[in-house]
């Protein structure tokens, strides 16, 4: 990767704060990522990982703060941030070839013929996923871990400046999730990619992040009777685990 893209931010999230119908589930979250960065944020199940990713990505609009991106102020989904979720985002009626193309969301796509490029950037990432000999095979021919390999080629056909993974291979058997988590090691360090991950497996975190983010929900004893009340996840943990390039 590019020295000039080492240590400058590209995503920061300044005072953060999220409720649903008077439950608040994040509260004062302040982070940042530099481009380069595999940053994965861990925490419980239920503590608002998703929801601080829904944020990121733009598809939920924050009750609270602010979130930028290259010092531009984002609140819209768009194909900057790519994404990849636990479940598989694959279309069940386009083939791998296809589902990929169809990440690029070409206008007029499926009815007009893609251009060359957009087919040769397909081929070309479905290759980099180990995808390349089941292009017209459909996504319930594949296993769980293919599967998220074409999820991950189709994230990556939107050139996406940063990629936002939301648990992606939790629901994977240990097996593959190893060979996933070595794969994204290999793609992040090849195209020099900024990634954001979300996982509850800390030993996962912990082993893929070039720094951890850890979210706790924090409680207050407000009505005196002991038992805590939920205010919002928070960051806890913010470190530094090893220098990008290693
Ligand atoms: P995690 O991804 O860490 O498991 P989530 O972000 O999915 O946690 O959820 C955090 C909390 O926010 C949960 O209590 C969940 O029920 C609640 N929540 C998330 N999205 C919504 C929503 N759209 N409406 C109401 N509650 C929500
Ligand atoms: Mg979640």
């Amino acid at each position: 990767m590019p020295d000039r893209f080492r240590n400058s931010t590209l995503l920061h999230v300044e005072d953060l704060y999220q409720a649903f119908g008077g439950k608040v589930v994040l509260d004062n979250i302040d982070l940042s990522v530099a481009a380069g960065e595999l940053v994965t944020v861990v925490g419980p199940s239920g503590c608002g990982k998703s929801t601080l990713l829904r944020i990121i990505i733009g598809q939920d609009r924050p009750a609270g703060g602010q979130v930028w991106l290259d010092g531009h102020q984002l609140d819209t989904p768009n194909r900057e941030r790519g994404v990849v979720y636990q479940h598989y985002s694959l279309f069940p009626n386009l083939t791998v070839l296809d589902n990929v193309l169809a990440g690029h969301r070409l206008r007029g796509w499926p009815w007009q013929k893609p251009p060359a490029e957009a087919c040769e950037l397909a081929e070309h990432l479905l290759a980099k996923t180990g995808m390349d000999r089941h292009l017209e095979k459909y996504p319930h021919q594949l296993s769980g871990g293919q599967r998220q390999r074409v999820a991950i080629a189709q994230a990556l056909m939107q050139k996406p400046r940063i990629l936002c993974m939301d648990e992606p291979f939790s629901a994977l058997d240990p097996g593959t999730r190893e060979t996933m988590q070595l794969l994204l090691l290999e793609l992040w360090e090849a195209f020099g990619m900024t990634v954001f991950f979300v996982t509850h497996d800390l030993e996962e975190a912990v082993y893929l992040g070039t720094r951890l983010v850890a979210l706790s929900p924090y409680y207050t004893d407000d009505r005196g009777d002991g038992d805590g009340v939920n205010r919002g996840a928070r960051v806890v943990v913010d470190r530094s685990l090893r220098p990008i390039g290693t």
